[in-house]
């Protein structure tokens, strides 16, 4: 579809594809399911039409989504760098990507938000361009490899979150940085009157450390209210074994809406990634609410903080340096936290960023 220039911008058509791990709403896709969620809103609010193609289960409100089935992809952060690419019997990522290509001919663009091997495969069969975000770093290299190939075959097309995600890929300069996310304030209330809690938040997993977490509110004494889905439950069951004196309360995987009403009366929010975040949804959302983020200076983390204003950066895996950070907390002005969310890691600020790149690769 090539633009006038001198005309409006038009509507689209966009075709978004959701991660193959778990239905969206499950908690099982981790960040992405309110990326998609929040892209999709902000591009309808925009006038373009959207639709997304998800596995079976899906809950979207009244987005419109075409529900697959089939059997869920193992996460790729679970695997070995050196894994072999895997597929069940009956895979709802492919199912997914047969039904794309049976209607790629309605819409002008397909949003890949998948870090699987297929969808970046597929991509030379397609008739219309694919935009991939990529919202993980390197985990796989067979992904890589399939990616990297996009990379160079369909440049522009590959869409990373931040600088340090990108570098952890061997052509890591050949990706296009599109941020992570965005958020609508509305959805979050301010709240400048803090009790003496902390939070943490996302997949309990081991890549995420929570343990960190817990070890730091054990020192401080502070409550720790932990919210998100259980991924490993023996994990989570060795982190109370580790624990059992430790002041915390897990409060369940919960919908964005009690989230952060749980959330917004905390003092701090604590990130603590072993891996390299790619982004940080739960950082733009706690800011969103007025609640400073500590996290360890790696990853996504390290591009949506700054230290001293926003939050505090800290020494990676370093519990020491998350209790000074927790007993500094009130140094920061919990209206910058917000403002943050409001001006910078927005729903609408990033779906123009978004829109932007769609546009250049429909030209
Ligand atoms: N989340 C949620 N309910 C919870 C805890 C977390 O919906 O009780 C969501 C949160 O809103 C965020 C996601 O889980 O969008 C975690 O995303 P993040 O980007 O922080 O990490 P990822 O899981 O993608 O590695």
């Amino acid at each position: 579809m090539p633009l006038n220039r001198s005309s409006p911008p038009p509507r689209l058509k966009i075709l978004i594809l959701s991660t193959p791990v778990g239905a969206l709403g499950s908690g099982l896709g981790g960040g992405v399911e309110l990326t998609i969620a929040n892209l999709a809103r902000e591009l309808r609010s925009r006038g373009h039409t959207i639709a997304i193609i998800a596995p079976l289960g899906s809950q979207l409100g009244d987005l419109p989504t075409i529900q697959v089935p089939g059997e869920l992809q193992l996460t790729a952060q679970t695997q070995e760098q050196a894994a072999s690419i895997s597929m069940p019997g009956d895979p709802v990522l492919a199912n997914m990507w047969a039904t794309a290509r049976a209607i790629q001919h309605d819409y002008d663009l397909i949003f890949n938000t998948a870090f699987d091997w297929l969808p970046f495969y597929l991509t030379p069969f397609f008739d219309r361009p694919i935009a991939h975000f990529v919202s993980m770093g390197s985990q796989i290299a067979a992904i890589d490899l399939a990616i990297e190939r996009v990379a160079v075959d369909f440049p522009g097309t590959i869409g990373v979150c931040t600088r340090t995600q990108a570098a952890t890929f061997s052509f890591g300069d050949r990706c296009h940085i599109v941020g992570g996310s965005g958020v609508d304030p509305a959805v979050y209330d301010y709240c400048d009157t803090p009790e003496q809690t902390l939070a943490w938040l996302g997949r309990i997993s081991p890549e995420k450390a929570l343990q960190d977490a817990v070890a730091a509110a054990e020192r401080t004494g502070m409550k720790l209210k932990i919210m998100g889905k259980i991924q490993d439950p023996d994990y989570w069951a060795q982190i109370q074994c580790d624990y059992p004196h430790a002041p915390i309360e897990y409060l369940g995987f919960l919908p964005t809406h009690q989230l952060q009403q749980a959330l917004r009366t905390c003092k701090g929010l604590l990130m603590t990634p072993r891996w390299v975040e790619a982004f940080g949804n739960v950082a733009i959302e706690s800011f969103a609410c007025g609640v400073p983020v500590i996290a360890y200076r790696r990853g996504g983390p390290a591009e949506i903080i700054t230290d001293g204003k926003t939050g505090f950066l800290v020494e990676p895996d370093s519990i020491d340096g998350l209790v000074s950070a927790i007993a500094r907390l009130d140094e920061i002005d919990r209206a910058q936290c917000r403002h943050a969310a409001e001006t910078v890691f927005s729903q609408s600020v990033w779906g123009t960023v978004m829109e932007s790149w769609f546009y250049r690769l429909v030209d």
